[in-house]
Parts: C-alpha cells; sequence; structure tokens
C-alpha cells in the first residue's frame, strides 16, 4: 500500500481533526522539535497517517521557512511542508490523545537522531498553500 502524501493543505486538514489534548505518551511535549530515541517512541499507538516527503524529489531542500524570525527549535516555528525539515517527515496520529506527531532522522558524522514535533495547527496559520 501507498503511504499518503501529504502537503500544507492535507496536513492542515488533518490537524484541524485533532483535538488539543496533552499528551502523557513517552514522548512527551515536543512542542519544539525534540530528540526522541527509537525506543522512546510509542509505536504501537501510533497511526501513520502519511509522509511529507515527496517521493519525486531526489534531494528534499534544506531551506527553512522562518518568516518571522524564528529558529529550527522555536516552539513557535511555523510548519511548511515544502520546507527543511518538514519535507522528509512522516506523520503519525497517536491513538491516545489523537495529536499529530511528525518525525524525521537528522543524520549527523557519527550518530543518528530521531526528532519529533508536535504539529499544532496554530503553527500553520500563515503557510499559503
Ligand atoms: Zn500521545
Amino acid at each position: 500500500m501507498d503511504i499518503r502524501l501529504l502537503d500544507n493543505i492535507t496536513l492542515k486538514t488533518a490537524l484541524q481533526a485533532t483535538p488539543h489534548k496533552a499528551c502523557s505518551c513517552a514522548v512527551g511535549g515536543c512542542e519544539a522539535w525534540e530528540s526522541v530515541p527509537d525506543e522512546r517512541f510509542p509505536k504501537t499507538q501510533m497511526t501513520h497517517i502519511g509522509t511529507l516527503r515527496d517521493p519525486d524529489i531526489y534531494e528534499p531542500t534544506f531551506e527553512q521557512h522562518h518568516p518571522d524570525g524564528t529558529n529550527y527549535d522555536s516552539p513557535d516555528a511555523p510548519i511548511s511542508a515544502k520546507h527543511f525539515p518538514y519535507n522528509r517527515c512522516d506523520a503519525f496520529s497517536c491513538k491516545t490523545c489523537q495529536r499529530v506527531l511528525l518525525t524525521y532522522t537528522e543524520y549527523g558524522g557519527y550518530y543518528v537522531d530521531p526528532r519529533v514535533r508536535w504539529a499544532q495547527i496554530e503553527m500553520m496559520k500563515s503557510i499559503k498553500p
């Protein structure tokens, strides 16, 4: 089965359907990007709802989207499907709290670092399709 490709419109739609509920799952708050080792990511309570990585793009851009002076790890950094690191993320929905979580793996010289951010609809307000 193909994994559903999400863009700004479909991701926004997915986020609109989710209530704002505090999560008590092992992932934690993740309002900004956080390193979450695989063993802390509760896969069994997650539904893979899609990917933001366009299979037709060989190397997604590393350009980031910060029109209001935010940084990569700002809790209020906008979520733009076409920009780094969102353009290489998978989206999961937590069965316990209904939050949508974005995940990708940061590759360093000697490490791999899985990261997670809670996708909140507020972070997509300024995003145009
Ligand atoms: Zn949860």
